[in-house]
């Protein structure tokens, strides 16, 4: 299965450009090493091979984040999801391509290259866990990780056609995730189908005391209600969700998603999440500012890029931090460093986690009545590449329909709705704390 995965990744990379790395090597002893010991019945994920996106650390494995300023570095250590995998028998096949350091919407923030749609390839494949999605709805792989700290799972799963969740925050480990907005931040999965993708959560799920912020809740069956009867389900439409900015066609096949809902039996009503208009101002002042504090590690010392022609210490920083990050991993710093500093804190940071809360309480209120919440993941299907890069506060305004869900903290899915100009819509479904399950059910309702 490895070496047939290889080889698919031969033939279809040229095209795709999901990865930074192919771990062929390391893939084939891991895949000797299972064959040698004798494939585990009891274990279903053993030997079945995968791709993880380059954020996740890898042990003797380079780990870039697709930033020049990591090139070359080789963790001395793996990420608790890392090690999870390797002890389910998994096969890691390649580091996946990305928006730097997990920062964009497109894919084309890689500092090595831009990752293509797996659908249309003068299309963009979604971000920041491009290549992760392309990787999968392109054949190359069967499964991956991606990290989704603003709808960097969800909305290039929706660009590609396939299933991508995020978790609960604290459901997954974030220790040996090349931390970005430390408070938004959860690794997840992605697959083509919706059992499988819940079977991949199983496997990276749990309390890890390496991490400060995971949740010691049980691990459910996540797969346990597929199938299971939806009939009088109640499925909450956030107007906001339908507004202004929401392309009339990715509307319609999602409106078409919630009368199948109705079909089988769920009720589908209209409410308000009167604050989500804010979400995308609140989110990119504390993504960016957390950002601009885990980033000072990038020093030119403890890590990968160093520049040449150094004077002094000063020079070791200023000109490594120059030449090694990209232009929106620099805007993100500066608007990160300007929103904490000592004037503007009240104004900016502060006031942006007063609103974070507004948002979090209109969540609350709906899951007061409501089991489910349906939307677009995307506000359009995917775009040309190169049409949108250009312009920063355009892209930040296409993630109004993910960033609420990291901002409170709730699991959240895309799910493919049908097509709009031939190219796939995703249809997010967004849940009460860890009930991944109910997710998983009413999404599998669309298979
Ligand atoms: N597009 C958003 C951003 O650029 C989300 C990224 C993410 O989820 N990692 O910040």
């Amino acid at each position: 299965l490895t070496k047939a995965t290889l080889e698919d990744i031969k033939v279809r990379e040229e095209q795709i450009g999901a990865f930074l790395n192919v771990t062929e090597k390391e893939a084939l002893a891991q895949a000797a090493e299972i064959d040698a010991r004798g494939v585990r019945a009891e274990v279903l994920t053993d030997g079945i091979p995968l791709a993880v996106k380059d954020n996740i650390v890898t042990k003797d494995i380079e780990t870039t984040a697709a930033s020049k300023i990591l090139k070359t570095w080789m963790p001395p250590y793996d990420a608790t999801v890392t090690e999870k995998l390797y002890d389910k028998g998994m096969i890691i096949v390649g580091k996946a391509n990305m928006d730097e350091f997990a920062m964009g919407g497109s894919g084309e923030n890689s500092a090595v290259k831009p990752t293509k749609n797996a659908w249309n390839q003068k299309k963009v494949p979604g971000g920041s866990s491009s290549g992760s999605a392309s990787s999968v709805a392109s054949g190359e792989v069967r499964l991956s990780l991606g990290s989704d700290t603003g709808g960097s799972i969800r909305q290039p799963a929706a660009f590609n056609g396939i299933v991508g969740l995020k978790p609960t925050y604290g459901r997954v480990s974030r220790f040996g995730l090349i931390a970005f907005g430390s408070s938004l931040d959860q690794i997840g999965t992605f697959a083509p189908t919706v059992e499988e993708n819940a079977e991949l959560l199983q496997v990276i799920s749990g309390y890890d005391a390496k991490d400060s912020t995971s949740s010691n809740v049980a691990v459910p069956d996540f797969g346990s209600k597929i199938g299971k009867d939806i009939k009088g389900m109640k499925i909450a439409l956030p107007k906001e969700y339908f507004g202004e900015g929401i392309d009339e066609k990715v509307k319609e096949q999602i409106l078409k998603a919630a009368k199948h809902l109705e079909s089988l039996g769920a009720t589908v009503e209209e409410v308000s999440l009167p604050h989500s208009k804010y979400g995308v101002a609140v989110y990119y002042i504390i993504a960016s500012s957390e950002a601009s504090s885990n980033l000072q590690r990038f020093d030119g010392i403890r890590f990968g890029y160093r520049a040449d022609h150094i004077e002094n210490l000063e020079d070791v920083y200023v000109k490594s931090r120059s030449e090694g990050f990209g232009d929106e991993v620099k805007r993100r710093i500066m608007l990160g460093t300007f929103s904490l500093s000592a004037g503007y804190y009240d104004a900016y940071f502060k006031k942006a986690g007063q609103v974070r809360t507004l948002i979090i309480q209109d969540f609350a209120k709906v899951f007061e009545n409501y089991d489910l919440i349906l939307g677009p993941t995307a506000p359009t299907v995917a775009y040309d590449l190169g049409t949108q890069s250009h312009n920063p506060v355009a892209m930040y305004l296409a993630d109004l329909l993910t960033i609420p869900v990291n901002l409170a903290g709730l699991p959240g899915i895309s799910v493919p709705a049908g097509f709009v100009d031939g190219l796939p819509v995703g249809m997010q479904l967004i849940g009460k704390r860890y009930d991944e399950e109910t997710l998983y059910q009413v999404a599998a309702a669309f298979e």
